[in-house]
């Protein structure tokens, strides 16, 4: 269960935390962050009228949904808080962040789009789930939180994360998952893939390839270099 910890190290001395920033402190409580997120899920899922279930302990799924006697099977993300996602730039973007393909508890295997359907992404503190097919997540995702005005709102082409509901989710929604991904550009027009570290934000705040970025250096150098000679 990946959990993001945006208090540790950080507690002023002397102030005790409670609650879920407790939880969110000290990694001993990420079992306890799982399951809540599982709970919730569950609650959320058999509240709206499905059939749903937490599953046993070692498989690559956490609950299962009983549609009409079809098994659809979830992944459940936590997050117990948001956080500035381009914490190395100059704007700041809140949002929940979710390693969505890393699976095991040193996250060294991957989640494949054949060990689960659906993937639950909980954020704890505000009880709010954003559910997505598996097959239109890329490693991560991240979500803004309801109502989040970002002064890079180009950036955020996608949805809030209480805009994701099961039942889109269920069906495929293709407009919704579209926009998602035209959003977050995991590649670039050259094809490299925009992770954390080959992106960058740039001063019109829009996210760049950091591989075209250094090979039109490159190529710029080289005609500076040939004028001169
Ligand atoms: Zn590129």
């Amino acid at each position: 269960m990946e959990t993001a910890n945006p208090f540790a190290g950080t507690l002023p001395l002397g102030q005790k935390l409670t609650g879920l920033k407790k939880l969110a402190s000290d990694p001993a409580f990420a079992l306890e962050i799982g399951k809540a997120a599982e709970h919730l899920v569950c609650a959320d899922l058999i509240i709206q009228g499905y059939r749903a279930f937490l599953s046993d302990q070692g498989l690559p799924y956490d609950a299962v949904v009983d549609i009409n006697g079809r098994l659809i099977r979830l992944q459940i993300k936590a997050a117990c808080f948001p956080r500035n996602v381009n914490a190395a730039g100059k704007n700041e973007r809140i949002a929940y962040n979710f390693s969505v393909r890393r699976r095991g508890k040193e996250g060294q295997s991957r989640l494949t789009n054949s060990d689960c359907d659906i993937v639950a992404l909980v954020a704890l503190d505000i009880k709010t789930i954003a559910y997505f097919p598996i097959g239109v997540c890329a490693s991560t995702v991240q979500l803004p939180p309801p109502g989040y005005i970002s002064n890079v709102r180009s950036d955020y082409g996608w949805e809030s994360i209480d805009q994701f509901p099961f039942a889109s989710a269920l069906s495929n929604d293709a407009s919704l998952y579209e926009r998602l991904k035209k959003a977050s550009r995991y590649n670039c027009a050259n094809g490299h893939e925009m992770t954390e570290t080959n992106s960058f934000y740039a001063r019109d705040g829009r996210r760049r390839c950091l591989t075209c970025a250094k090979d039109r250096q490159h190529r710029y150098n080289a005609t500076e270099v040939s004028h001169v000679s």
